[in-house]
């Protein structure tokens, strides 16, 4: 059953991983390393992401902005954790044409200094807020170890970048939005993700909390996969964000910014994807149904193929049809590598006895389909069947590998024989969390609520005040 053009799973996850990438044509390297190119498939799984989340962003009262790809190096400067956190993968302009410039420029590689400098013009009066803004664009981070999707130094990405009145706003709008992308793993994706307070040492450069959503990979390695800021009044002090409230006194804004990448493709690739290559949640699916006829060049079956797509097409269902001079056998391969949810067989004796072969990517399942008006129901419903049970698939696999310990010999145990999620109780000092970096590369992921009262830091040994997740990270 294994497809024999890429390594297994098991073997080599790296491997399986890189291989599906270019095997499934979602991109290519380019000669400048880190920097990717996105084909048609890989693109249109972004636009689909991109498309979803844009609706549910705008219905929540956001409006997409541009900024501009350069920053001065001074207005980067202002906030100093966060200049701290970005200066060493920071990509710098020093000329432009053949002159030196003045200033060096950086290539952004996040816009909070822009957004912030704007808004400091812009909002004057509690009348001109909130400002909720979104930016789609590409930013870069000059990383040394890259991976297609997951690590690059080049990603596309969004950007939300929201100021309020009052501290009780931004909260909300905080946890908001950390709802809506978890929201968005779940039913479009079908990935469950655990969410949480990112600890001091792991939140983002310049903010006050950070939230994630961290996902469980096959492998039981986890990807933080979005991330959502409060950032309290940090950078209206740093850039002046000042407005006149109600009361005609001057105070500055509540700010907080938002972000998920094209690392949900990764996600989506190392949750779902199997031995035979891809395996895309029918809603992401650039392609939903392949049609692969069989005697194709019978005129019967071409035309029938025909009404069949334009029927699917009508009930908004995305299909494609194979028309290649491939053997079947080849046919059958290519559509499981692409991970298309559902592949539609149907020969001249098929159309003789009105009926259609189904086969589900996700397990195999064959079935047999009634060839009539019908159909584009029964494609519809087994389409979100299909969701429903790669969901449920990867919630078992998530509960499955989140084991709980209470001492550091079982952490380290789990860790190293079992992988995946490990509820563990820390003290909350950044000094342990370090330490049990060092000696294990296990990371916290998020804080996953307070610790009960007979519990100790498993690094320590002193009273714990948390319970945290820990894992080995992508
Ligand atoms: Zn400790």
């Amino acid at each position: 059953m294994k497809n024999e053009s890429i390594c297994s799973m098991n073997d080599d996850f790296a491997k399986w991983y890189t291989d599906v990438c270019k095997k499934a044509e979602l991109m290519d390297y380019s000669s400048l390393k880190g920097f990717i190119i996105y084909r048609p498939y890989g693109y249109a799984i972004w636009e689909n992401i991109q498309s979803y989340m844009d609706k549910l962003f705008k219905k929540t009262g956001h409006q997409n902005v541009y900024m501009p790809l350069l920053i001065p190096t001074s207005l980067l400067k202002k906030e100093a954790d966060h200049v701290e956190g970005f200066a060493p993968e920071c990509a710098v302009v020093t000329k432009g044409g053949l002159e030196e410039l003045e200033e060096p420029c950086v290539v952004r590689p996040t816009s909070e200094t822009l957004f912030c400098e704007h808004y400091s013009k812009i909002v004057n009066s509690y009348r001109d807020l909130p400002k909720l803004y979104n930016q789609w664009c590409s930013v870069v981070r000059w990383e040394k170890t890259t991976r297609p999707f997951l690590r690059g130094s080049e990603f596309l990405w969004q950007e939300g970048h929201t100021v309020h009145a009052t501290k009780e706003e931004a909260m909300e709008e905080t946890l908001k939005m950390l709802e809506i992308y978890k929201n968005t793993s779940a039913n479009l994706l079908a990935i469950p993700m655990v969410t949480g307070l990112k600890t001091e040492k792991e939140k983002f450069a310049g903010a006050e909390a950070t939230y994630t959503i961290e996902a469980l990979m096959h492998d039981g390695k986890a990807l933080q996969s979005g991330t959502s800021h409060y950032f309290g009044q940090g950078f209206a002090k740093a850039f002046d964000m000042k407005f006149l409230d109600k009361d005609n006194t001057w105070k500055y804004v509540y700010q907080t910014s938002w972000g998920v990448s094209t690392r949900l493709i990764g996600a989506v690739i190392m949750v779902h994807g199997d031995d035979n290559g891809l395996v895309l949640p029918p809603r992401v699916a650039p392609i939903q149904v392949r049609i692969i006829p069989i005697k194709q060049n019978e005129e019967i079956v071409l035309n029938k193929v025909l009404e069949i797509k334009e029927l699917l097409e009508k009930a908004d269902i995305r299909v494609d049809i194979d028309f290649t001079d491939k053997s079947n056998g080849y046919k059958f391969n290519e559509s499981e590598m692409r991970g298309i949810p559902v592949r539609l067989e149907i020969g001249p004796k098929d159309i003789e006895n009105g009926t259609i072969k189904l086969v589900k990517r996700n397990d195999g399942t064959k079935l047999d389909a009634a060839l009539d008006d019908n159909l584009s129901n029964v494609i519809s419903d087994l389409l979100n069947k299909i969701h429903n049970e790669m969901y449920e698939k990867a919630c078992n696999h998530l509960n499955n590998n989140t084991t709980k310990v209470d001492n550091y010999d079982e952490f380290k145990n789990v860790l190293n024989n079992k992988g995946g999620f490990i509820l563990a109780p820390w003290c909350g000092n950044t000094e342990c969390e370090i330490k049990i970096k060092e000696e294990t590369t296990a990371t916290t992921r998020c804080i996953n609520g307070e610790s009960s009262d007979s519990q100790v830091c498993i690094c320590c040994g002193k009273k714990a005040t948390k319970e945290v997740v820990f894992a080995r990270a992508y």
